[in-house]
């Protein structure tokens, strides 16, 4: 076993703002708009990216024992899984985009 570091919510002071999950790069926060958030350790390398982002200051940084290969795997995973997402939704955005367009120039 390893010692790393994660990222941890305060969940009392979190306003479920959402700013932490769209800046997270690996997808380890879960949470919906106005309840509190919570990270998903397994998921989180500690990147820290969250704790400048939180505007109620929330987010700390502690640490945990796990095995790194685990963690490697994980992250790996997750990352791609993000990019994918990413790229969907500037799909869907570009046809709606589109779609709007072609409404407009047909009235
Ligand atoms: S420390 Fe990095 S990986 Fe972990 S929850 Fe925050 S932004 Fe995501
Ligand atoms: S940025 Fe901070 S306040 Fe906003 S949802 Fe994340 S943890 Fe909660």
């Amino acid at each position: 076993m390893n010692e790393r570091i994660v990222a941890q919510i305060n969940e009392n002071n979190c306003i479920g703002c959402t700013i932490c999950i769209n800046a997270c790069p690996f997808d380890a926060i879960i949470g919906a708009q106005n309840y509190s958030h919570r990270v998903n350790r397994q998921e989180c390398p500690g990147c820290k990216v969250c704790v400048t982002k939180c505007p109620t200051d929330c987010i700390e940084i502690v640490k945990i024992k796990q095995s790194k290969d685990d963690i490697k795997e994980k992250v790996k995973f997750n990352f791609q899984r993000r990019k994918l997402r990413k790229e969907n939704l500037k799909k869907i955005r570009s046809e709606n985009i589109n779609i709007q367009l072609n409404k407009i120039i047909k009235s």
